[in-house]
């Protein structure tokens, strides 16, 4: 029998735990009587009950495995143990807070089965239920972001996907510290197939993410998987050379014919104020680019495992 592994980040999910297991086993019971299931709920240093709630399902549910991070390590380390760890023939990435409906899986596993997709992803078509600002800088930040890249990223595709044993190798095979999985995965390539449904809210819990999270989780994509803002510097230090070549010029000009040789000094503060804002600038784009290679370079694991299901205590 073919086995699903499901993945499931948890930080501070102890409310939506209980609702998420349920809800998954309904869906696993009606729709998937033939097919193997194994659940892995990656605990991400959580501070409140999760490893406890998922503990419990493990003593009553053999099918439950459980990884625990030794300290919080991020969604993206947490998704990335899971894919490590999986066993089935197929991944699904799954979100704790029932905001992945299962009921979609059935769905998506019949697409890779019958239409010969590697990856099934979703992707929601609206926003609902998010604050109108926070919409439109995620829009703003997929234009830019594709614009600036090679490679194609979907506006509104979720983590929550089904991929085949052979992009979940694709997947773990990158073990850069910097993870950015949609660049990720759309850098692996494969069939993807996109499955759109209506934004739903969060059946408990709260929201992990702030917006300066969410921001800099943006510049992580960036710097990820585009070298554009590298170039951009490069060009505009080339724009203002030009630029100031000229003026010498016309300076030198002005003072033979007019010889009027010390005006203008409020324009030239401006000019220096200007210029040196554009090399600070450059400058912490070089720093940001410099940084992620710093940590690239320290080859640190992107988790630390405290205790797995087989760790008997
Ligand atoms: N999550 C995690 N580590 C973190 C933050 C979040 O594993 O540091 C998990 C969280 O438990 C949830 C999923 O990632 O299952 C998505 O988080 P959330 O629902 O807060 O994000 P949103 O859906 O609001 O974008
Ligand atoms: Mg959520």
């Amino acid at each position: 029998m073919e086995k699903i592994s499901v993945v499931i980040s948890c930080y501070n999910e102890e409310k939506a735990l209980p609702l998420f297991y349920e809800e998954m086993e309904r869906v696993r019971k009606q729709d998937f009587k033939d097919v193997d299931f194994e659940y892995i709920f990656v605990n991400d240093g959580s501070k409140d009950k999760t490893l406890d709630e998922i503990k419990e399902l493990r003593k009553k549910d053999k099918k439950v495995r459980y990884i625990s991070f030794s300290r919080n390590f991020g969604k993206e380390a947490a998704m990335f143990a899971g894919l490590e760890a999986a066993e089935g023939n197929y991944v699904t990435l799954m979100d704790a807070d029932l905001q992945d409906p299962p009921s979609l899986l059935r769905q998506m596993y019949d697409t890779i089965k019958k239409e010969n997709y590697d990856c099934v992803g979703t992707r929601r078509v609206t926003r609902k239920g998010e604050p109108k600002l926070r919409s439109f800088f995620a829009r703003m930040f997929y234009k830019i972001i594709n614009k600036m890249s090679d490679i194609d990223m979907v506006d509104g595709a979720r983590d929550y996907r089904l991929i085949t044993r052979q992009v979940v190798d694709a997947i773990i095979s990158m073990k850069e510290y910097n993870r950015y999985s949609k660049g990720i995965t759309s850098f692996v390539g494969f069939e993807t197939k996109w499955i759109e449904y209506e934004n739903v809210e969060r059946v408990a819990g709260e929201t992990k993410w702030s917006f300066w999270k969410l921001f800099k989780y943006a510049l992580e994509g960036i710097t990820a998987f585009s070298t554009a803002p590298l170039v951009m510097s490069s060009i505009i230090g080339l724009l203002i050379c030009l630029i100031a070549f000229i003026l010498i010029i016309v300076v030198i000009v002005k003072t033979l014919v007019l010889g009027d040789p010390t005006s203008g000094w409020p324009s030239m503060v401006c000019i220096i104020l200007m210029v040196s804002g554009i090399q600070l600038f450059s400058l912490g784009i070089i720093g940001q680019y410099l940084s992620k290679t710093y940590l690239e370079v320290k080859k640190r694991p992107i988790y630390i495992v405290k205790e797995t299901e087989k760790s008997n205590k």
